[in-house]
């Protein structure tokens, strides 16, 4: 069957006219790891209109749209300020489930994420696996119609609210060790989940330590084929990539304004010299970058190298740092009064700490130099003399 698309303006006197019709703002939740009822609701009618994941089929909530069209959807939502739209773009599980999981586990699991009824965190890195991601060693064996894990996982932002997991683990220890990797959700609500929250630079404690004892993976949450999980997770990565920084400027206390300009004029500073040509720097920068990413996207949702993220999300670090030293510079001293009695101060000093967020979490600064390095410039790869050994041969301590 054929369906007829919209032009871009149907299409955005549509979207224009059913925020108008639905739209009422909400509460903010408590955290970007926490959700509201509220929310839920307000989610569950932009899955129902076709909004959430425009580009995806029909039978999963998608209105099987190019991207172009669909970009038209998220600049209304994002012009009224209203979330949920183009999770296509951005969701790490669904996309990933989308594309790899078997129909049981994208019944499960898509419509649950999309309308955050299920929330999920990523088991990827361990004590001695960050950069080197391909040697973790947590291992899940097949027993009949379910896996076991054994292991521990670290740095697992969200683990406390979240339903599910996205587990890398190892299921081959006789291959070398990118080859021995399977790729699962794991239910995070059963016996052998044990979660000890660590706290981090900012004070708070999203991420977690979790030990996994015997816990049990139904056989079709195996996501993409056994053995064939570092491809799964090359794509879960590129889309959590192409997002990270996106929440890292949400302030603590919500006390100075988002907008650099705005928060210098607040704070007498804007005829500074040095401040204005700082703030030209940063604001030329971000503009760069946003340009840099739509390039990046762009290419990914037509197949090409996902590689281009990793220029846009090490300039997004770099960005990110530059703006925590602006904003200090422009509230001055008072910078020095740190904690919940001077909420500005608190705020300038958790966004200057939050940018290290993006230059380690989702691969840290270095790695992504490697892979622009190899990838995007085409040097000579850097040695790795673990490759070709099964993981079983691997010199670890
Ligand atoms: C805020 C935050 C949230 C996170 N959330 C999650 C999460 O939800 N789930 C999850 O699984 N992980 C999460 N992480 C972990 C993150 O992915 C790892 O910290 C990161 O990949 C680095 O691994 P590592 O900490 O083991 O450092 P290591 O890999 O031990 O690296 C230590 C240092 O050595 C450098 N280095 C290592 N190898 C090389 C190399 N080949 N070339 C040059 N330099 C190198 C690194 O750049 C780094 O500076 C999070 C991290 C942060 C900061």
């Amino acid at each position: 069957m054929t369906t007829t698309l919209p032009t871009a303006d149907q299409l955005r006197e549509e979207v224009r006219a059913w925020l108008a019709a639905e739209w009422t703002g909400l509460a903010p939740a408590e955290d970007r790891w926490s959700t509201t009822p509220e929310r839920i609701a307000w989610l569950e009618k932009v899955v129902a209109a076709g909004y959430a994941v425009p580009t995806w089929p029909v039978e999963w909530s998608g209105r099987a749209y190019p991207a172009e069209l669909a970009d038209v959807i998220a600049a209304e939502f994002d012009a009224a300020n209203a979330p949920g739209a183009r999770q296509d773009k951005y969701s790490i599980p669904a996309n990933t489930v989308l594309a790899f999981g078997t129909e049981k586990l994208k019944n499960d699991l898509l419509h649950d994420v999309l309308t955050e009824r299920s929330r999920t965190c990523l088991f990827y890195s361990e004590p001695g696996a960050g950069s080197d991601l391909a040697g973790v060693r947590t291992t899940a064996v097949r027993d009949g119609d379910r896996w076991i894990v054994n292991g521990q996982k670290v740095w697992t932002s969200g683990a406390k609210t979240a339903d599910y997991a996205l587990l890398i683990a190892r299921t081959d220890w006789d291959v070398p060790k990118h080859k021995g990797l399977s790729y699962f959700v794991v239910p995070m609500h059963q016996p052998g989940v044990d979660i000890r929250p660590l706290v981090q630079i900012t004070g708070e404690a999203h991420f977690n330590e979790v030990f996994l004892t015997d816990v049990e993976i139904p056989a079709d949450y195996l996501v993409g084929d056994e053995g064939k999980g570092w491809r799964v997770l090359q794509t879960a990565l590129a889309y959590e990539r192409s997002i990270m920084g996106d929440g890292a400027r949400a302030s603590r206390h919500g006390s100075i304004a988002d907008d650099l300009v705005e928060l210098a004029r607040e704070r007498g500073r804007l005829a500074d010299p040095v401040i204005r040509d700082n703030l030209a720097t940063v604001l030329a920068l971000r503009e760069l970058n946003a340009l840099n990413n739509a390039r990046a996207k762009a290419a990914a949702e037509q197949g090409t190298s996902s590689s281009v993220m990793s220029l846009g999300k090490l300039a997004m670090s770099g960005i990110l740092h530059a703006e925590g030293r602006l904003r200090t510079d422009i509230a001055g001293p008072e910078t020095l009064l740190a904690g919940d009695d001077n909420p500005v101060a608190d705020d300038v000093n958790f966004l200057a700490l939050n940018a290290f967020f993006t230059s380690i979490g989702g691969g840290t600064d270095q790695i992504q130099r490697t892979i622009i390095a190899e990838r995007v410039l085409g040097l000579p790869k850097e040695p790795e003399i673990d490759r070709d050994l099964p993981f079983r041969a691997v010199r670890r301590s």
